[in-house]
């Protein structure tokens, strides 16, 4: 059962569409991202949700109402800017209970409703510190408990994690994913980051040039993604151009020099394809074993793993492979490069521009 509903909603300024025929519905409680690179119409379609951007076309429905030419302050929905967007010249309570006074909430009410917000948050103690005196993570905090204290129906985050350091915003994902559960409240947030989407929804929509190319839930994007643009922008990915040839009717891959069983024929309706291999299912042997042959060309340590750059018959190669504690291969090393057969997509050229 569908909670918020977009029926192709569309906004173009002059001759360019910002949000081109959006139709997405998401379920009371789902935790949604809508993914994409710069201009591709993320926030475009977050502000005629909440209100702020009038479409051209196309239609809002919220637990069944049409709220398309609603204004944004009767949709009573929760949002959270990147820029926290807090009043400087109040404090943390003061700042979470604004919502509740505007809405006129009793006294009493109010107290207890900022009191339990700000303990889902872990300010409890911070209650009376101006924004100013708090660090990035706590005043993106209080811009959720300000935004959850009105308990909304529909929580919107624009890049809320956006302004924090990496460790930090790791940590708030985290905890940002764990009030959401707590809570329930049915969430849309826009994001450039893949992994912050990959880690914290329930489903991830890729968007770009305004139309949503994927929707998809986080393991089914990365592993199936639909075309190019998809496998490159969720997560790192090598892409390789092979030829269809045929065995005694049966469909194998070209690759260089070597020949490759397809483990899933049923997007072979061209000579040439494009195959996606995500760089952790690369694995690097010695020069005989690969179906490809390289040298490395750039060795990056990374913790837990190796970060390779190796230079093939079939153009450079990004491999990852866990670090177990002992030396890995070096710069300058002539390599063979395997993979298994599933480890292979092929894919669609992108679909869009
Ligand atoms: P970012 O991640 O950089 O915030 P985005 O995906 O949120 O990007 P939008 O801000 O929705 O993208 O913009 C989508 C497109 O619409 C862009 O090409 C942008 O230049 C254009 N656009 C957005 N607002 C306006 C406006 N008020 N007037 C004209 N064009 C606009």
């Amino acid at each position: 059962m569908s909670f918020l509903r977009l029926e192709s909603l569309t906004k173009r300024y002059g001759d360019t569409a910002a949000a081109k025929d959006i139709s997405l519905d998401i379920a009371k409680g789902e935790f949604v991202s809508l993914l994409g690179p710069s201009g591709c119409g993320k926030t475009t379609t977050l502000q005629m949700i909440a209100g702020f951007v009038e479409p051209t076309h196309g239609r809002i429905l919220m637990d069944g109402t049409d709220i398309t030419n609603q204004k944004a302050n009767q949709r009573g929905i929760g949002i959270v800017f990147q820029s926290y967007a807090l009043f400087p010249h109040m404090t943390v309570e003061e700042n979470v209970r604004f919502g509740l006074e505007m809405r006129r909430t009793p006294a009493k009410e109010s107290r207890r409703r900022v009191a339990e917000t700000l303990e889902l948050v872990s300010l409890a103690h911070l209650g009376a510190r101006y924004p100013r005196e708090l660090s990035g993570g706590q005043r993106q905090r209080v811009a959720l408990a300000r935004a959850l204290v009105i308990k909304p129906p529909l929580l919107l985050l624009d890049e809320p994690l956006s302004n924090l350091d990496a460790k930090l915003r790791e940590n708030m994902q985290i905890e940002l994913r764990n009030i959401q559960q707590q809570v329930g409240t049915t969430t849309l947030m826009v994001t450039h980051d893949q992994s912050e989407a990959l880690s914290l929804s329930d489903r991830v929509v890729v968007m770009k040039q305004g139309q949503v190319v994927q929707d998809d839930e986080p393991f089914t994007a990365y592993e199936h993604p639909n075309d190019t643009f998809v496998s490159s922008f969720v997560g790192k990915t090598n892409l390789l151009t092979a030829r269809v040839d045929y065995r005694n009717g049966q469909p194998y891959l070209k690759l260089g020099e070597c020949s490759i069983e397809i483990s899933d024929p049923t997007r072979l309706d061209t000579d040439d394809v494009t195959l996606s291999i995500r760089p952790e299912r690369l694995e690097l042997t010695d020069t005989h074993l690969g179906h490809l042959i390289g040298r490395v060309r750039t060795r990056l340590f990374l913790g837990n793993h190796w970060l390779y750059q190796v230079e093939s018959n079939a153009g450079d190669l990004l491999v990852t492979l866990p670090n177990h504690g002992s030396m890995a291969i070096s710069v300058g090393d002539n390599v063979g490069v395997r993979w298994q057969p599933d480890a292979m997509r092929i894919l669609k050229e992108q679909a869009y521009g």
